[in-house]
């Protein structure tokens, strides 16, 4: 991909709105647009990194077994009024039409697939099931500043499964929590298993998944190697506690970012619509159901918040918008400018050849100097210069993001030494 074509300039400065570091980056690396408060657009480079991100969620809900369904976001008042939610949920966006009905702006899809599963699942042989989907989700949050991390719409993995048993449902949701684990570190973050409140939509315990960043919300108890920790809103520990896993570790408070919930819901909404499905002996019995959420455009500022430093952003490169930033410096001489074209262009072949996206920056206009910030700022794992410079050594610079040092590397030895 060529630079220009992709049409987004970077900004030498965030906007003043901008307070969260995941906003300023994204902002200034022409990630997302701000549309208002609470509500972005998905820019070029922002949105290759949201689909990056949203293959890695698919493909471990689709090994989970879980089927993946696209839920309308427009939903019925009733639904909502049989649940009881209509007048409790206070992020509920409520709409009113022009004949006079009103409508519920999907915050979550429990009134939705309730009803869905019930039309298809009659017996013991029709569960469990388990259906998911990646959607925009509306929720009229009272203070929307955190940048991506919460907005008043945003992209969400919402799964729903259905079971016979409690055990049933035990023996899934642990499998659910493995996968939330993998597609976390796949992303290239660590979060952790946290316990927490049941919040509106169940009295039970629940399960969050947290990334420890300053920027986050939240308040863990957890220790330095500790893999779970506790909210603080349901904490039976306390600071200076021995960690219960860790000999010689204590606990802590640490602010963390939800990048996940989960949730046992019994029959909550099963009892709500009445879904149940006939057993074995012919008795029709309630069907047990959870619920898994990953806020997916959040989990991509949790990676920013998590992944940075002064001059810009470090996408792991699982998730990275393109895995090569080819950056090629103007020749003096009309014969240097065609040699550094014909190399990059050589190498932007081979790697688009093998698979690998390439970032090619071949501005005339924009300077060295803002050539290399920009690579820093928009964050893709490896750069690789070409110039008069390097070109006298039949050779490219090559430089990690994560790394201080660019390394001078001959074209016969680029492809390996690139890591990739
Ligand atoms: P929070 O406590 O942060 O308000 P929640 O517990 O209400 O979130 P859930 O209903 O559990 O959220 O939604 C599942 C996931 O969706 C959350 O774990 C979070 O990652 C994400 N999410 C929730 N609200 C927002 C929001 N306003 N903007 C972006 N992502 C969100
Ligand atoms: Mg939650």
């Amino acid at each position: 991909m060529r630079y220009r074509s992709l049409g987004v300039k970077t900004l030498r400065s965030a906007p003043q709105e901008a307070e969260s570091i995941n906003a300023q980056l994204l902002l200034r690396g022409g990630f997302v647009r701000q549309e208002m408060a609470g509500v972005y657009s998905w820019l070029p480079l922002g949105l290759r990194v949201l689909r990056k991100v949203e293959a890695i969620v698919r493909e471990e809900m689709d090994a989970l077994g879980a089927q993946e369904v696209l839920m309308p976001a427009l939903q019925s008042k009733e639904a909502w009024v049989t649940t009881g939610r209509w007048d409790t949920v206070d992020i509920l966006f409520k709409l009113p039409s022009q004949t006079g009905k009103e409508y519920a702006l999907g915050c979550s899809h429990e009134e939705v697939v309730t009803p869905l599963v019930q039309s298809y699942v009659q017996s013991y042989k029709d569960l469990p099931t388990s259906v998911y989907q990646i959607q925009t989700k509306f929720r009229d949050e009272l203070r929307a500043k955190s940048g991506i991390l919460r907005g008043r719409e945003f992209i969400m993995k919402d799964m729903y499964s259905f079971h016979r048993t409690q055990e049933d449902l035990d023996a899934f949701y642990a499998r659910a929590i493995d996968a939330y684990l993998r597609v976390y570190s796949r992303c290239g973050v660590q979060a952790r298993v946290v316990e927490a409140s049941g919040g509106v939509f169940s009295d039970k315990f629940s399960h969050e998944f947290q990334v420890l960043t300053d920027a986050g919300e939240d308040l863990i108890l957890t220790s330095p190697s500790w893999k779970y920790g506790q909210n603080q809103e349901v904490a039976t520990l306390k600071e200076g506690d021995a960690c219960p896993d860790h000999a010689g570790e204590t606990l802590e408070w640490k602010k963390g970012i939800e990048v996940g919930n989960i949730f046992q819901l019994g029959t909550r909404f099963s009892d709500a619509f009445g879904m149940t499905y006939a057993a074995e002996d012919g008795t029709k019995q309630p069907v047990i159901m959870g619920c898994y959420g990953i806020g997916v455009s959040r989990l991509v500022g949790a990676i920013v918040e998590a992944s940075h430093d002064a001059r810009g952003i470090i996408w792991p490169a699982a998730v990275a918008p393109y895995r090569v930033h080819l950056v090629t410096l103007r020749g003096k001489t009309p014969e240097t400018q065609a040699q550094i074209q014909k190399a990059a262009q050589g190498l932007h072949d081979t790697l688009t050849a093998k698979g690998i996206d390439v970032l090619w920056d071949d501005r005339d206009e924009a300077s060295p100097g803002e050539k290399l910030a920009d690579a820093d700022l928009i964050g893709i794992p490896t750069r690789v210069l070409f110039s008069e410079k390097s070109l006298a050594e039949g050779s490219a610079e090559v430089k990690r993001r994560n790394l201080v040092e660019a390394e001078l590397v001959k074209f016969e030895d680029l492809l390996e030494k690139m890591g990739l």
